[in-house]
């Protein structure tokens, strides 16, 4: 009797959470959730990792997830409830993920070519065909690695912001310091890398006009300590070194680290960028 009391309350906290605006986290902190498309279970599909923790409806992984997040967290909770008029640069996700989106965002997706993703608006970052101010927030997920001009995609996302609007940008972040990749690399969508990225990326967008924030899991480790999984792609060791520890914002706590499958943490690192007024 008292476990279906208790399963009944859970129950509506679960759906009480559904109807919660985007960002917000569960009550009962158990199982796994996703923030974008609002679908809930026991475990997401894949194991706990950047490019996995699977969300079966939408699509979505953990970095999509924690970009969300990163954008609920900053842009949302400064412009309370109102409609933000979102761009995502060339989604790799397709239609469950952009209708979610829909619920939240006045939200469109933009492509270059549509090669390897299909947007409602064609644009080149360098030279973006859209009016100054044309969005409260832009959200740019490993697309800059492919941009041959960094610095001039880095200004024109600014032109195309609102005065308060926000960037939120994740790019590969692979080392301390950026280089051109050794030898020629492509992604799993064919498209070739033009940057290894390092932390420097952070004042390339200061140089552009913003004022910059990295955010990252709370278990983001500190030089010395256990940085978690690692993967061979990412120099790990010059990453913790070189990163701006002092500069770094957390977001979450330990516990909503694991059940949302942010791991290891120096993966998922996210710049907040602001236009600097
Ligand atoms: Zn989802």
């Amino acid at each position: 009797m008292r476990d279906l009391a208790a399963r009944a309350h859970r129950a509506r906290h679960w759906e009480k959470w559904v109807r919660s605006p985007v960002g917000a986290v569960p009550p009962v902190r158990e199982g796994a959730w996703c923030t974008i498309c609002r679908w809930h279970g026991v475990r997401y599909h894949g194991g706990e990792r950047c490019e996995s923790a699977l969300c079966p409806r939408c699509g979505s992984i953990a970095r999509d997830r924690f970009l969300v997040a990163c954008l609920a967290a900053g842009q949302v909770a400064r412009r309370g409830t109102a409609k933000l008029k979102v761009l995502e640069t060339s989604p790799r996700l397709g239609p469950a993920y952009r209708s979610a989106m829909g619920r939240w965002f006045d939200y469109t997706c933009s492509d270059l070519d549509e090669r390897a993703h299909r947007g409602q608006v064609r644009i080149d970052l360098q030279d973006i065909d859209l009016p100054d101010g044309s969005f409260d927030a832009v959200m740019s997920s490993h697309v800059l690695e492919h941009v041959p001009d960094t610095a001039r995609a880095l200004s024109e996302l600014r032109r195309i912001l609102t005065p308060d609007g926000s960037l939120h940008l994740q790019v590969p972040l692979l080392q301390g310091a950026t280089t051109r990749p050794s030898t020629p690399e492509f992604h799993g969508d064919h498209t070739l890398v033009q940057w290894r990225f390092g932390w420097d990326i952070l004042d390339a967008a200061e140089d552009a006009g913003f004022d910059v924030t990295p955010i990252a899991p709370a278990t983001f480790p500190l030089p010395g300590e256990d940085p978690g999984a690692i993967s061979p792609e990412f120099d790990v060791d010059w990453l913790v070194e070189a990163a701006p520890h002092d500069r770094l914002r957390r977001l979450g706590d330990l516990h909503l680290d694991r059940l949302a499958g942010w791991r290891p943490a120096y993966m998922f690192v996210t710049f907040e960028a602001l236009p600097r007024r």
